[in-house]
């Protein structure tokens, strides 16, 4: 299904969101942290009670004490299991090397992406006709996920510059592909970060809507999009 909302122009180049773009990322991100979880309670005696929550507890106070920590979920990640396994008694230099191995493995969980064929084929099908450009606040790597051979290139936020809503990334992504923004069509499942952040840059914008919210009366709607689809084929139409 396809819904239109504002005239659209010719686009010459597309951007993709990645996290529940084309994927579901969050029995990724729940599976990754309970074995994050269960690495620690084995990684040494005093973390045999460590939980979930208190994990979650840092993570919250850290995102307090520095607001823009979230810009780099990796860092962010990282630093929250060190502060939270020092709290229950670990010194800091074991934290470290515990810290260390637990982040290995958690890019590597979380990057156990499985991706649909109708979603390879559809970005096959995509880049054959247009350059794309995947611009991610998250960490997810395109490279472990198999799916790099449809993007010229991949922005992170954090890495790259602050998350989606803001500028940063969109235009990276335009002086890239050397066009205007109305001549990019980015796509994505949030209003506020894609939607909201590919419009004020002056992009075109489409929203994929696979839970079926409803556009005028979603809390994170700060504007509507060009179009809004429910399944990523429906983006055949312009082919
Ligand atoms: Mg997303």
């Amino acid at each position: 299904m396809i819904y239109f909302y504002r005239l659209i122009q010719k686009f010459r180049a597309l951007t993709f969101d990645l996290d529940d773009t084309l994927y579901d990322n969050k029995p990724i991100i729940s599976r990754t942290e309970k074995k994050l979880i269960n690495f620690l309670n084995h990684s040494n005696k005093k973390l045999l009670n460590f939980k979930h929550k208190n994990y979650k507890f840092y993570r919250k106070q850290l995102l307090i004490k520095y607001p823009k920590i979230y810009y780099n979920i990796n860092f962010w990640r990282k630093q929250s299991i060190l502060l939270s396994i020092t709290s229950f008694g670990i010194n800091y230099k074991l934290a470290v090397i515990i810290t260390k191995k637990a982040m290995k493995l958690v890019n590597l969980w979380r990057n156990q992406i499985y991706i649909e064929s109708d979603i390879h084929r559809i970005l096959e099908l995509l880049s054959k006709k247009w350059p794309l450009i995947a611009i991610t606040n998250g960490d997810a790597n395109i490279y472990k996920c198999k799916i790099s051979q449809y993007f010229s290139c991949i922005f992170r936020s954090g890495i790259d510059g602050p998350p989606k809503p803001y500028k940063k990334m969109y235009d990276l992504a335009a002086k890239k592909l050397k066009l205007p923004p109305k001549e990019i069509l980015h796509v994505g499942d949030c209003l506020e970060t894609d939607v909201f952040g590919a419009i004020n840059y002056g992009m075109q914008s489409c929203w994929l809507n696979t839970h079926n919210t409803k556009l005028l009366s979603s809390i994170n709607a700060r504007t509507i999009p060009h179009f809004e689809i429910s399944k990523l084929k429906y983006l055949k139409k312009f082919i």
